[in-house]
């Protein structure tokens, strides 16, 4: 099986003895087995979603002095102005609420961000250039309900102001729900299979203009 992992992932894994290793590794391909088992398509994206908003309601609830750690709050959208990597089904979901009429991605930023391949391209912009097409201009999310895993899986528990500062974010501190992690690299197992991710992984824009465009 061809495994993919988030970066928060391979953290989590670098710090654990073998054993305990072992048993993330396969709790991983077990998820990935459990998704395989569902029918593809936007509806697999969305049950997935549900399954990452409640790992992290478990969380909350096990942890509650960690989650009241937690800064992410509506209009603070720092991690909306960078690479939004997705897995093709969650931007066939996005795909479906723009057709649907119930989103409206910003057509310049999907005009351009389209051609962008690396995450490097995002970096240096200016911020509204550099912003995901579904952000609004009160900095919310216009996709709430069906935005990716990745943007469901990150907790910021630092200041806001680090994540808006180029020199902060190496001190900037998150959550890391492993069972979360092992979610979302479930997720993109699966979105390997048969349809290689270039190294990078996929963008938001970039898939979400190959599909509304009909584009193989
Ligand atoms: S989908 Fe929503 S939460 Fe995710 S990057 Fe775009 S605006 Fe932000």
């Amino acid at each position: 099986m061809d495994v993919r992992t988030t970066k928060a992932f391979d953290c989590f894994l670098a710090g654990l003895e073998p054993p305990a290793r072992e048993r993330a590794a396969a709790e991983l391909a077990a998820q990935a087995a459990a998704l395989r088992e569902l029918p593809p398509g936007p509806a697999r994206a969305a049950e997935l979603h549900r399954r990452v908003d409640e790992a992290q309601a478990r969380f909350a609830a096990m942890r509650p002095d960690v989650a009241a750690r937690v800064r992410c709050a509506r209009g603070c959208s720092h991690c909306c102005r960078m690479w939004v990597g997705v897995a093709r089904e969650e931007a066939e979901l996005l795909a479906l609420r723009v057709r649907e009429g119930k989103a409206r991605p910003d057509a310049a930023r999907l005009r351009a961000q389209a051609a962008w391949t690396t995450p490097a391209e995002f970096v240096g912009r200016p911020l509204e250039e550099a912003s995901c097409v579904f952000l609004g201009p009160d900095g919310a999310c216009a996709v709430h309900a069906d935005r990716p895993a990745i943007c469901r899986a990150v907790l910021v528990t630092s200041d806001p102001g680090l994540c808006r500062d180029a020199d902060g974010a190496s001190r900037v501190t998150a959550v890391l729900n492993p069972y979360v992690e092992v979610l979302v690299s479930a997720l993109l197992t699966v979105d390997a299979d048969g349809a290689p991710a270039p190294p990078q992984g996929r963008h938001l824009a970039h898939e979400l203009a190959r599909i509304l465009e009909g584009r193989p």
